[in-house]
């Protein structure tokens, strides 16, 4: 059966996302400091591979392997005129990954930058790269876009403006990584839980999130809370979604290790769906044993 439009399918109930990528390809003994992004090109099965054992593990939908294939990001590896390669390929792996049942996300992360005057962007010129990025993941068959992992408040509106612009059609997720300040949850630019989501509902995104960041199991469930409660606020009816770590990373030998296990991300992303949120999937650390314990909690 072929699936149905994303937007009516994410209304219809639990929504499954995938799990990390970074963390699986250094799971596989994937050269570390290479561009993750550009094995799209250099090493398409691998992540062929990756996407497929988390759909056989019960994700609904992959992300695309282009999280840093900006201009901007895809320039720190010299890889700046490659956007238009690296964004193809990774989506034309996904489709094939996916088939004609399950969804891709076309993922864009941050440009790794800041703009004017904090830092050297200037913000047509952000947006262009934005644009850039999206277009070449639409030429590959997107079900939406998910931007992700952004920390400021002009970025995200800036890359939400910019995909807005090129996706025509198709929803829109878009969410900030928070870490724990005081009693509060903040993005590392300061950003907090109600302004984060009263900006990016009134840019009219489909789903808003959190994801990444580096809190705990249990601050996940209180972000969670906060969030739907934020939502609430807004007064206007998006969904939610959220993709936690496995747990806070521990440094063991200068590495970020994630060390909780499918059970307990399964319970913890359990009970942030039970808080409210209807899309969930895991973001760093987390493999396809963790979607599969949680595809088994959710009983897909
Ligand atoms: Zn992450």
């Amino acid at each position: 059966m072929r699936r149905i439009n994303l937007r009516e399918r994410i209304q219809q109930g639990v929504f499954l996302l995938d799990g990390a990528m970074g963390t699986e390809l250094i799971a596989r003994s994937i050269e570390a400091g290479r561009c993750n992004d550009y094995l799209n090109v250099a090493s398409p099965d691998v992540i062929f591979d990756i996407h497929r054992a988390y759909l056989q593990a019960g994700s609904d939908a992959v992300l695309t392997n282009t999280f840093g294939s900006n201009k901007y990001a895809l320039a720190r590896h010299g890889f700046s005129d490659k956007v238009g390669q690296i964004n193809k390929a990774g989506a034309k792996i996904a489709r094939r990954a996916a088939g004609e049942q399950k969804y891709v996300l076309g993922d864009i992360g941050p440009s790794g930058d800041f703009l004017q005057p904090l830092g050297n962007l200037k913000p047509d010129e952000l947006k262009q790269a934005f644009a850039e990025q999206a277009k070449a993941l639409l030429a590959g068959g997107m079900d939406g876009f998910i931007i992700e992992t952004m920390t400021a408040l002009d970025e995200i509106t800036i890359a939400v403006e910019a995909v807005k612009s090129i996706a025509g059609d198709l929803p829109v997720f878009a969410s900030m990584a928070f870490d724990k300040a005081g009693e509060d949850f903040k993005t590392m630019m300061g950003v907090d839980v109600e302004s984060a989501v009263s900006k990016m509902v009134s840019l009219g995104v489909d789903v808003v999130g959190f994801n990444c960041g580096t809190v705990s199991l249990d601050e996940y469930i209180e972000l969670a809370n906060k969030y739907v409660s934020a939502v609430k606020a807004a007064g206007k009816n998006v969904l939610i979604y959220a993709e936690p770590n496995a747990g806070k990373p521990e440094l063991v030998d200068g590495k970020a290790v994630y060390k909780v296990s499918p059970e307990e991300f399964a319970a913890a992303a359990q009970k942030i769906c039970s808080a409210g949120v209807g899309i969930i999937g895991g973001c760093c650390g987390t493999s396809p044993a963790h979607i599969e314990a949680l595809a088994k909690a959710l009983k897909k």
